[in-house]
């Protein structure tokens, strides 16, 4: 089964107990906007590559299409569909004024220069220029893409359209109108979520924690939770993981990430990936890529409490199983909506020409998201559904108000 057909399957659940209608749903199966670029690059040695791009426009119900731009070598459109789809739900979910879109480029960047990076950038940007802006869609960094990325993309941007706002990305360096707050809000908001949900389920603040990718994501919440007492126990990177019972020194392990070094250093024991989500912990959270937790390694997992940092690490035949085993998972829709809030927040600036402290940007991230993953909560106890199911269904009654208040939008 297709990335997108698993995200279609966790929206039919939710759309049994959201009680929105037929066409409010049949609307969100398909994206409003596909389109597929490719374009030359000039590489270093003087011949000229071509490169595959995506951007995909699913819904803007609820305001401009927003979501991240991934450089990877195996971004295909099913990806980029259902990254997109995932967005629509998420910006609801935090209830902030976006509809949802992704984009990506088929491209292994560790293997360009410098130079060629840029020029990918910027010729990604001249492909997709005329179908994003601040009001229209605001792109952002998503996996192995960053804030360099995105002020090279805003500058071309700016060369073609003349608008120098900056607001048509976010994700941009700080000396470009990007916000010190961006940088960790994708796991600063999955903390404050996952306090809450330990709270919820009795696990103490000493609980063991495995987190599975260790970019931005991860390293940051591998950072919070060792800085609230719990016991990391196990950390991994595409080139595999490291596992210490006794628990592990996340700022050691980043010292060796950051020399380009891997996560073992021989004193711990080295672990895969795939071990990694097994390991007897408290809690789990995948922060790497889509399709990790399947129904081949869930009888396996021990974790009580799942949060998804990752966008779709869980299929929906493991999380029918998770269910039934009575573990809480708390659903990427809400874990990691830390990210695109905080890129909200940077758009709100760059578009009132104002600028936040950064007490104030971490104050209104905290306070999204405790109200929301309260809002998601209740509905769960209340119709006594999953955490995922009740995020989907609260948004797609969400999405399903502004459609219906957007009679503009009807031939
Ligand atoms: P990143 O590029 O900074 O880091 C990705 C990490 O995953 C790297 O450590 C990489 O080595 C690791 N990785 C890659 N393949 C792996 C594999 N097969 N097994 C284990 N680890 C692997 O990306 P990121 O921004 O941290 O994003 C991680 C996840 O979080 C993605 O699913 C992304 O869509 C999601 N996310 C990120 C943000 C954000 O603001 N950064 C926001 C929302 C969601």
């Amino acid at each position: 089964m297709s990335t997108f057909e698993n995200a279609l399957k966790q929206m039919e659940k939710a759309f049994k107990v959201s009680g929105v209608s037929e066409e409010t749903h049949e609307r969100l199966t398909k994206a409003q906007r596909i389109v597929q670029v490719t374009f030359p690059v000039r590489m270093d040695d003087g011949t000229t590559r071509l490169f595959y791009g995506y951007r995909v426009q699913h819904n803007n119900a609820r305001g401009p299409f927003k979501g991240g731009i991934r450089y990877h070598p195996k971004v295909d459109l099913d990806e980029v569909k259902s990254l997109a789809f995932w967005m629509t739900i998420k910006c609801a979910v935090a209830n902030i004024p976006y509809g949802g879109g992704k984009g990506g480029i088929e491209v292994d960047p560790k293997l360009l220069s410098e130079g060629e990076l840029e020029r990918l950038s910027r010729g990604f940007m001249r492909s997709i220029a005329d179908m994003i802006g601040p009001q229209k869609d605001i792109p952002a960094p998503d996996v192995n893409t960053n804030s360099k990325i995105m002020d090279w993309m805003e500058d071309e941007y700016e060369k073609i359209t003349g608008d120098s706002s900056g607001a048509v990305i976010t994700g941009k360096g700080l000396g470009n109108g990007g916000h010190a707050g961006r940088e960790d809000a994708t796991a600063r908001g999955g903390f404050y979520v996952l306090e809450e949900a330990v709270e919820k389920k009795g696990i103490p603040k000493n609980a063991t924690v495995a987190i599975q990718g260790f970019g931005n994501a991860g390293q940051f919440m591998a950072k919070f939770v060792e800085q609230a007492g719990f016991k990391v126990v196990a950390l991994s990177d595409s080139r595999g993981g490291v596992f210490d019972p006794n628990g592990l020194n996340v700022g050691e392990i980043k010292k060796r990430k950051d020399s380009g070094k891997a996560l073992h250093d021989g004193s711990s024991q080295a672990i895969t990936n795939e071990q990694l989500l097994e390991i007897p912990v408290d809690i789990l959270m995948p922060a790497a890529l889509e399709n990790q937790i399947t129904e081949k390694n869930v009888d396996r997992i021990k974790a009580k409490l799942i949060l998804e940092l990752a966008n779709g690490p869980t299929t929906p035949h493991a999380d029918e199983i998770l269910e039934g085993k009575g573990t809480l998972v708390i659903p990427d829709v809400l874990a990691n909506a830390g990210g695109v809030t905080g890129s909200y927040f940077e758009w709100l600036q760059n578009v009132q020409k104002t600028s936040w402290s950064l007490e104030k940007y971490h104050g209104e991230l905290e306070k999204i998201m405790r109200r929301e993953f309260d809002a998601v909560y209740d509905f769960s106890q209340a119709n006594k559904c999953t955490m995922r199911t009740a995020a989907f269904a609260l948004a797609l009654q969400r999405i399903e108000q502004a459609m219906k208040a957007q009679k503009n939008n009807l031939a």
